[in-house]
């Protein structure tokens, strides 16, 4: 098991961990935008515009997910960063 491994911020791939209340969950990716390279995106689920918790173990979520600063954009299915 490597995930889950300290980051500095050099961790090239995106990941999502899901809230405690499980109301939203946070996404973290690099960014050109350092705004949102330190500070993981707060994502809502459920709801109008919300994202769908499609599984929680392992974490799946859809639909995809974009950053509008830097463009990266893939799903996160299977606890696993897919990007499109
Ligand atoms: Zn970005």
């Amino acid at each position: 098991m490597t995930s889950g491994a300290p980051s500095t911020g050099s961790d090239e791939t995106p990941h999502c961990t899901l809230s405690d209340d499980g109301t939203h969950f946070l996404w973290r990716h690099n960014c050109v935008d350092s705004e949102f390279d330190h500070i993981p995106g707060r994502l809502p689920l459920g709801g109008p515009g919300g994202w769908t918790l499609e599984q929680q173990e392992p974490l799946t979520i859809s639909p995809s997910i974009l950053c509008h600063a830097c463009g990266t954009h893939g799903f996160f299915r299977e606890g696993k960063w897919m990007p499109v």
